[in-house]
């Protein structure tokens, strides 16, 4: 683990529907900012984000649960901002239904780590 690991976040949005994007940052305002700037997407659903104690080990450990669950983990290239973005996640059906059924209580599960 990062001697640098300390307090932040984890954050989630899903674009198009169907690609999951999983992050951590020291400061959400500023992250989402950024994103929405340099990716922008129209249809992007920012989800509330969750405040965890060491950052960077729980995005880790979000990444290998994703990783595990989703079907796919494609390195995908952007039309919204021509690059290849890595750490997207994949997953079929409702993101609804996702978010509530997985995403949400995996941050849950890996911020009380
Ligand atoms: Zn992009």
């Amino acid at each position: 683990m990062s001697l640098a690991d300390g307090p932040g976040y984890l954050y989630a949005f899903i674009d198009c529907s169907r690609y999951w994007k999983l992050g951590m940052t020291s400061d959400f305002h500023r992250r989402k900012a950024q994103w929405d700037n340099e990716c922008p997407c129209a249809h992007r659903w920012w989800l509330p984000p969750k405040r965890v104690m060491r950052r960077r080990r729980a995005e880790s450990l979000a990444h290998l649960l994703l990783e595990m669950r989703s079907m796919d983990r494609p390195k995908q290239y952007c039309a919204h901002c021509r690059r290849t973005h890595i750490e997207i996640f994949v997953f079929r059906g409702n993101w609804n239904r996702m978010w509530r059924i997985v995403i949400r209580p995996l941050l849950l599960q890996v911020a009380v780590q």
